[in-house]
């Protein structure tokens, strides 16, 4: 049955495959090409068996010539010159959606907002006869499934995640977080130290992952980078790619290299069109340069220490597809058209809060990407939520379980030291903040505060910042 799918170009490309592996590296890895010409090859290869899940064989492709040529790469260099705030801002004023969230911001305020949105959703829900998430997860642990009730509790923190501002130089549709240029909260140095000291007195935690906004932007960003790395921690940076080339910011991709920062950065799509669309125009443009820089630094490469990860989030309502599926199109398509290189992509899915909630509700579609969510509720996704393992800290020190709940406004429970103060004086907030904790073991075993925005993180493969959790 082999003898007659394995012929021809195929043949000829494993061929390929197998002898750049005998030049590079050991006979050993013959054994993971699982080579399917053994009754039809010629007699120098040795027999081998193959496993039954043909379709997880990759056959290796040689890299072809990029296409970008050295005039092109010039062109872009030069066009890619200057800030995208000017732009940026040009676009909210032009965007009636934007025009819109800003009126009810200045009618209604932060809080009386996000309170309708949760009630929208909640509303949705209801609409669909489902009940909340936490009811919905004891409905589903079974003897099959296990307890997945118990997972909604915290785990020793082993990630330390530091939303350090809201300012960005861009105002991307899906924003999760509502940043622009217009948003000036920054987290100050007194409480950067606070969260250093914390970190100081945390075994658990292995990486420091700074988010924003821009996270570049803020003032606090290479204070916090740097002292991290001398507690001998991971640090990454959630990388808009663009902000890397702000006036101003000029040796920041330098010092991400000089620290052995981990870059994992936002690229929707490898088109031009669907990541101007989403992140706003010219900014594929001004992503694709920068990858650049960071390749010439020596990120992303095969041999270097240096990662540079990339996050995939779908354009619209639905599901991201296979993680591994989407990275090898993105690597050939990268590679091809521009010689980019990078480790991983992450696909995560697109949480139904803040800017892409009202573009679904805007458009009547809450309801059902809602219902996508829930019936592609996934228990095995539960283990890895990022919620058990990490602890969220925004710009003015307030706890969460995650960054989601930051946004929703939802503060993680009462650490015992808090007392019954409230609401607490550094904060004027009834959460916990870091101020109240002198180590993440005090937020251990915690409950995890959920509502039905958490059905997004349990939808098919999962999804956390770290991609999916299955
Ligand atoms: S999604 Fe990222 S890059 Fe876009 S506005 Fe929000 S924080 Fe900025
Ligand atoms: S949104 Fe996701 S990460 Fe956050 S609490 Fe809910 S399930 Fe956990």
């Amino acid at each position: 049955m082999f003898r007659s799918i394995c012929r021809g170009p195929v043949q000829r490309s494993f061929r390929y495959s197998l002898l750049s592996r005998l030049d590079s590296t050991n006979l050993a890895s013959i054994t993971q090409l699982h080579v399917c010409t053994a009754n039809n090859r010629g007699s120098e290869f040795p027999d081998l068996n193959t496993s039954v899940d043909v379709h997880k064989h990759k056959l290796e492709r040689p890299k072809p010539t990029p296409k970008i040529t050295k005039d092109e790469l010039k062109t872009l260099e030069k066009d890619t010159k200057g800030s995208l705030i000017p732009e940026t801002l040009k676009q909210m004023e032009n965007d009636a959606d934007f025009q819109m969230n800003m009126e009810n911001l200045k009618k209604l305020g932060q809080k009386k907002l996000t309170k309708e949105e949760r009630i929208k959703r909640q509303r949705a829900l209801n609409d669909l006869g489902i009940p909340s998430f936490r009811d919905f997860v004891k409905s589903a642990s079974t003897d099959s499934n296990g307890d997945l009730y118990s997972l909604l509790r915290k785990t020793p923190i082993e990630i330390f995640q530091l939303n350090i501002g809201l300012y960005c130089n861009q105002a991307c549709s899906h924003c999760h977080v509502e940043s622009s240029p217009k948003r000036k909260e920054m987290m100050n140095r007194q409480t950067a130290e606070k969260c250093l000291e914390v970190l100081s007195n945390s075994p658990s935690i292995h990486t420091v992952d700074i988010t924003g906004g821009a996270p570049e932007l803020c003032s606090e960003f290479r204070f916090l980078a740097k002292r991290s790395k001398e507690l001998g921690l991971n640090v990454i940076d959630r990388c808009n790619l663009t902000a890397l080339l702000e006036p101003g910011q000029e040796d920041t991709a330098q010092f991400l290299a000089d620290n052995e920062i981990i870059v994992i950065a936002s690229l929707p799509c490898y088109s031009a069109k669907n990541v101007n669309i989403q992140r706003g125009a010219g900014v594929f443009n001004k992503s694709i340069q920068s990858l650049l820089l960071l390749n010439s630094l020596g990120y992303g490469k095969p041999s270097s220490p240096l990662q540079l990860h990339l996050v995939y989030n779908p354009l619209g309502a639905f599901l991201a597809p296979s993680q591994a599926d989407l990275e090898v199109k993105y690597k050939e398509e990268l590679w091809d058209n521009f010689g980019i290189e990078f480790n991983n992509l992450f696909t995560i899915t697109n949480m139904p809060v803040k800017r892409f909630a009202d573009f679904l509700y805007r458009r009547n579609e809450l309801k059902d990407y809602m219902h996508l969510l829930v019936r592609n509720f996934n228990g095995n996704s539960m283990e890895g939520l990022m919620c058990r393992n990490y602890i969220n800290i925004n710009w003015d020190g307030k706890l969460f379980d995650c960054d989601f709940n930051q946004q929703l406004d939802m503060p993680m429970r009462k650490v015992k030291s808090q007392g019954n103060a409230s609401p607490n004086e550094h904060t004027g907030n009834r959460g916990p903040s870091i101020w109240d904790i002198n180590s993440t073991s005090e937020v251990e075993d915690l409950r995890i505060v959920t509502d039905s925005h958490c059905f997004g993180c349990t939808a098919g493969l999962g999804s956390s910042c770290q991609g999916t959790t299955v």
